[in-house]
């Protein structure tokens, strides 16, 4: 089975810069581009820590393709750093966790007819210094969220990911602070949406905020909420399109843009160290209840610490192809072929 990754996930499309003549699945992927962005980054985390910059640095230098008869070109090998906020492992990263997700519903689907509803669990926006608490409190809040008894019988799995954006516009008053929230995929039986154990949009903000204790929690925001304003939650049925779905939960945890500020490489190297600190030893996505149990059945590879090369388990083919290495020469910025 082959999906196409780049249609659904936007920030897999070729950036505008293409002097490279590297192409891969679909011949829109602008490496250049994104060893670019890793470039700068590694550069901005040499001033906090040397040994992820140089583990930045030695990423994807080596890339490895098979090209069949018709002229696709498949990747085969590539050294991946796995540093979280790499711009090409993340990247990499999005495309399993989309490959992974959309097998688990599938499976979910053709065997217990399963329908789904897109949930995102937000919190107001925080200053920086407050992120790493406001993180804490959301993955507790997430744990009791799924524990409470209206959320255990409405739901029968869940997938979760963690997404941080940071506003980067210098006219808003947010400017500079982080908006962590997480974007759920909740699956349910058929009858769910006219049963009596349906939770509508307020109730399901209601017992976010309750999870997330949000009386007690003013001094973590830019700003105080309005106490008779909830909390922004988007949820929606999940209509048609599954895949379209599956692309919209399995983003990027952060985007590069939000962390690359190609012109100051100092407001780059404090952005990535406020995020480093605070996504550290978090599990970015999860999984539980039945989605946990397809996951498991279906031996899904991990999508934080997995092959980031092969997405899905390569079926072998019979097929002829040919190797072609690239290297990439940092002097010159570009990937030659050898
Ligand atoms: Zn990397």
């Amino acid at each position: 089975m082959h999906y196409d990754y780049n249609e659904l996930i936007p920030e897999c499309q070729v950036l505008p810069d293409t002097t490279t003549k590297l192409i891969d699945e679909g011949g829109r992927i602008d490496w250049r581009g994104k060893k670019m962005a890793n470039e700068h980054l590694a550069l901005a985390y040499s001033s906090f820590d040397k040994s992820k910059a140089e583990r930045l640095a030695t990423c994807s230098t080596f890339l490895q393709f098979k090209v069949y008869s018709n002229g696709t070109k498949k990747l085969s090998s590539m050294n991946s750093c796995h540093v979280r906020l790499c711009p090409i492992c993340s990247w990499r990263r999005s495309l399993k966790v989309y490959a992974n997700i959309r097998q688990a519903t599938e499976f979910l689907t053709e065997k217990y007819n399963r329908r789904y509803i897109l949930v995102t669990l937000t919190v107001p926006n925080c200053p920086p210094e407050r992120l790493t608490e406001v993180l804490n409190r959301m993955f507790k809040a997430f744990n009791r969220f799924n524990q409470l008894k209206p959320i255990k019988t409405a739901f029968t799995g869940f997938y979760r990911a963690l997404e941080v954006t940071r506003n980067c516009n210098p006219k808003s008053p947010l400017f500079g602070t982080y908006h962590p929230h997480f974007h759920c995929l909740f699956s349910v039986k058929k009858s769910y949406f006219n049963s009596r154990y349906y939770l509508s949009h307020d109730t399901i903000v209601k017992l976010w905020e309750a999870s997330m204790r949000r009386n007690e929690l003013d001094y973590l925001w830019y700003r105080v909420p309005d106490a008779n304003h909830p909390w922004q939650c988007d949820i929606r049925k999940v209509r048609g399109d599954l895949a379209k779905s599956c692309a919209e939960v399995a983003k990027y945890s952060v985007k590069s843009s939000d962390i690359i500020v190609p012109e100051d490489i100092e407001v780059t190297s404090h952005i990535a160290q406020t995020l480093d600190k605070a996504l550290e030893r978090r599990r970015l996505v999860s999984y539980g209840g039945e989605l946990a149990e397809v996951r498991r059945t279906l031996k899904l590879d991990d999508e934080e610490s997995g092959d980031l090369v092969h997405i899905e388990n390569d079926i072998p083919t019979e097929e002829d192809y040919q190797v072609v290495n690239y290297f990439w020469f940092s002097g010159f910025r570009d990937y030659f072929e050898i």
